[in-house]
């Protein structure tokens, strides 16, 4: 059997936030409106950083304001709350997410539920996380739905098949499982306490890994010619990687093996990864669109 089709998210996501930046053009134009997008950082934590900074980056290039909130390590749950409450109440602020992890002593819940569902571009709120489930309108969460949107480029109509989900986080397999039932897929949600996991992966035409466990779904397990989605972003010792550094970036999925079986399979780095930003530009904008009651601008095209 041929190699999978290879799936690039970098090359998607490009095209995407390429696309946000006309329509946010288009919407400076034709109603005088910038979204607006806070990323909020508590400490130092170094792969949060380059997290933050990436976004802050691209939230610029596609032509959105940003607003950095830095808080040092020992900031106050009520401090932050502080900080949430007066960009809930900034206008220029459409979009706020706090980074994740948040340290110790801080109680995440009640900081993501602070935020204004309004401007929880990161969809983790109860209400958004509610209506998701309901199925109405609503901020979904970034990973998720750059999954979807791999998928549905790849697969075109996913009405009926089989997807399994491994991995129930609320931040990656609750909502992608939600968002794959709404596609009308048949869907399992597997996790650490699912008896014979190879077995029911082998029934996925489409596969979703999200367990943070490196390389753990092998080649045997995927059923030929599935759709792989690997979430999973696991810095490994020892190996060496491209970018010349003493570690490599692997996924969930054993890819060497699974390229072997699958139809087509997401790679890491350059898969899901860069979906993330790039839809949470898009959460930035549709928000921008909804709290000032118009519409989200057409793609005028290059
Ligand atoms: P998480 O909160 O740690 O959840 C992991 C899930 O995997 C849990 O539901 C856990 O089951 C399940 N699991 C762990 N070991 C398992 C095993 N041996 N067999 C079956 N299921 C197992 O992780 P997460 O936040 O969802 O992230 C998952 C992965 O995605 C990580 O590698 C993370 O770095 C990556 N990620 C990538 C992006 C991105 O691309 N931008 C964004 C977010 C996360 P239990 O519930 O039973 O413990």
């Amino acid at each position: 059997m041929a190699d999978a089709r290879i799936i690039d998210g970098k090359a998607f996501a490009a095209r995407m936030r390429a696309r946000i930046g006309r329509q946010v053009a288009v919407l400076k134009e034709s109603h005088g409106l910038m979204p607006g997008l806070a990323a909020v950082l508590v400490g130092e934590d170094p792969a949060s950083q380059v997290y933050v900074r990436n976004k802050e980056r691209q939230t610029a290039a596609a032509g959105m304001a940003s607003f950095g909130r830095r808080l040092a390590a020992d900031t106050g749950q009520g401090e932050l709350l502080h900080v949430v409450a007066a960009l809930n109440a900034d206008a220029a602020v459409h979009g706020i997410l706090v980074q994740l992890p948040l340290p110790g002593g801080i109680d995440a819940r009640a900081i993501i539920g602070a935020v204004d569902p309004a401007k929880d571009v990161d969809g983790f709120h109860p209400l958004n996380v509610g209506r998701l489930a309901s199925g109405e309108d609503a901020p979904v969460p970034c990973t998720p739905l750059g999954c979807l949107m791999l998928l549905k480029d790849t697969l075109v109509d996913l009405g009926g098949l089989e997807a399994v989900v491994i991995g129930r986080s609320a931040i990656v397999g609750k909502p992608l499982a939600q968002l794959l039932l709404a596609e009308n897929c048949t869907v399992t949600i597997a996790h650490s306490r699912t008896r014979d996991l190879p077995a029911v992966c082998r029934r996925a035409d489409i596969l979703v890994a999200a367990t943070g466990r490196p390389r753990m779904i092998r080649g045997d397990w995927i059923k030929p010619g599935a759709t792989v989605i690997d979430v999973g972003i696991n810095r490994v010792e020892g190996e060496g990687g491209p970018d010349g550094k003493k570690t490599r970036l692997v996924g969930d999925v054993a890819f060497d093996e699974a390229v072997q079986v699958a139809g087509a399979i997401t790679p890491v780095p350059g898969g899901v990864g860069p979906m993330t930003i790039a839809c949470l530009l898009q959460n930035t904008l549709a928000a921008c669109c909804r709290i000032n009651g118009v519409l989200v601008p057409d793609d005028p095209g290059e």
